[in-house]
């Protein structure tokens, strides 16, 4: 109470709300209208011309000015949700508390949302520490800047004079590769938490470096993490993790002691050899698709994310006696739920994780008619590919993946012959070993693709 009335009477400079916005011309930014969708542009004009401001705003501007590719375009307008509604004839009101609109153009989509107000610790509903709940306020275009987390986040560009509006030095920061916060870093990262992973992944994808006022206090922040909606955390945690700069969002992640917070299992699978390498690999993997325009799977990346926790698990009830397939399933579930309380996987994610799990065993078995009936199965694909890179990592002899990418490729002939071909299925000692003592457990009907 004290502090917010301390607060109240000496308000920091740092959140004071600048008035006027530097108006930085086409020559000193090199963002072209050309380069901004064409529905975004249209917004913008439409608006425009009945009398109301609108500009492209957020990561659209920064991506194009830091030489990157949008991937979307939102735009920012004066007009109220039902001002812009009217405007559009495809378009639509999103969001109960924040409205906001979709206007559809051809394929794209263009995301409207009306200047916002910055809210302080004081006028905003906030959590027990500090964590604003509501972000619900009509505001001026200052205050929708100074609310914005990042300086170069805070640009306005104008499509119709190729004009930035730049209320924070964000061109400036941008071109001297730097992250700033606005106003005070703590406040920030208390009213939202998130501002933290947002300030890794935007700094590793950009190539910025956090600014040290904005990266010193996130190690002592960073347990507020835990205050933040799990759903929330797994949209941002997945963000991340597509990035395309994954590998080093996660080395800055724990760099900064963050991650700690986020996957509470990724703490122990990477102070294991293995785990480590088979993680590593895997986001190696997935930034070079994300780079070359893939498409990736979140299910395929989450998997191996918490496969070496599944493995310790699972090898520790077989070890205790428990069938192989029992327990496979038991110890993906209690991974899977201890993980869900810090950072909520969707449910159709959880159901494409789990099948690329349940299918691993069913690759031990290369006799009678199992192999003929993996191959078929809907994710043999995502499974061989995993399993691949657990032989990469060092996990398994590189030989199973070899022998089932032949048998997968092979004719009828060619596969009778692999399969009588005795040693020269290359399976290792050990995983045989088991299979013999599998076999009684009619383990080869174990369901696979159903595992949800
Ligand atoms: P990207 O789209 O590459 O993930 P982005 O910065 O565009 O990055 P969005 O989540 O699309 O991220 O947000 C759009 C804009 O909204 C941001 O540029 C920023 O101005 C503002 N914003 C987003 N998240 C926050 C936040 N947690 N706090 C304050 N402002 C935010
Ligand atoms: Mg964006």
């Amino acid at each position: 109470m004290i502090r917010k009335l301390l607060r109240r009477v000496f308000k920091r400079p740092a959140n004071a709300i600048p008035t006027e916005p530097a108006i930085i011309p086409v020559d000193q930014h090199g963002v072209t209208s050309k380069q901004i969708s064409s529905a975004a542009r249209k917004v913008c004009s439409v608006l425009q011309e009945k009398g109301h401001k609108a500009y492209v705003v957020g990561g659209a501007v920064r991506d194009i000015m830091a030489g990157q590719t949008p991937k979307d375009f939102d735009v920012a307008t004066s007009a109220t949700p039902e001002e812009v509604k009217a405007a559009f004839r495809r378009s639509r009101i999103i969001g109960r508390r924040f409205r906001i609109v979709h206007v559809m153009s051809g394929p794209e989509t263009i995301e409207v949302s009306t200047f916002r107000a910055s809210q302080d610790a004081e006028t905003a509903e906030t959590d027990e520490h500090g964590r604003i709940l509501r972000d619900n306020v009509f505001g001026s275009q200052a205050e929708d800047a100074t609310r914005r987390d990042f300086t170069v986040n805070a640009l306005y560009f104008d499509p119709t004079t190729e004009t930035i509006l730049d209320y924070h030095h964000g061109v400036a920061d941008l071109k001297q590769k730097t992250l700033r916060m606005i106003g005070d870093v703590r406040t920030r990262y208390r009213e939202d938490p998130v501002r933290m992973l947002r300030a890794v992944r935007l700094g590793a994808k950009l190539g910025l470096s956090i600014d040290p006022a904005a990266r010193g206090p996130i190690r002592e922040m960073s347990e507020l993490l835990e205050n933040v909606p799990p759903a929330r955390l797994f949209d941002e945690m997945l963000k991340l993790l597509l990035s395309g700069h994954a590998v080093n969002c996660l080395k800055q992640l724990r760099e900064e002691g963050l991650h700690h917070g986020l996957l509470p299992l990724l703490d122990v699978i990477l102070e294991q050899p293995l785990g480590e390498r088979f993680v590593w690999l895997s986001l190696d993997n997935t930034d070079q698709r994300v780079r070359q325009g893939k498409p990736v799977s979140p299910g395929f990346l989450f998997a191996t994310l918490l496969w070496h926790e599944v493995l310790a698990n699972w090898e520790a009830r077989k070890a205790r006696g428990e069938s192989v397939y029992p327990a496979l399933f038991e110890a993906m579930d209690e991974v899977l739920d201890r993980q869900a309380g810090k950072l909520a996987i969707t449910r159709r994610i959880v159901g494409d994780i789990k099948d690329i799990w349940a299918l691993q065993p069913r690759f031990e078995r290369r006799n009678g008619k199992a192999p003929y009936r993996l191959i078929e199965q809907a994710r043999y694909r995502a499974a061989w590919d995993f399993l691949r890179l657990r032989a990469e990592s060092g996990e398994i002899d590189t030989s199973v993946p070899d022998w089932w990418n032949q048998f997968a490729h092979a004719n009828g002939t060619e596969r009778e012959a692999m399969m009588h071909g005795g040693p020269a299925d290359g399976a290792p000692r050990k995983r045989r070993r088991r299979r013999k003592r599998s076999a009684g457990a009619k383990s080869e009907d174990a369901p696979a693709g159903d595992a949800t």
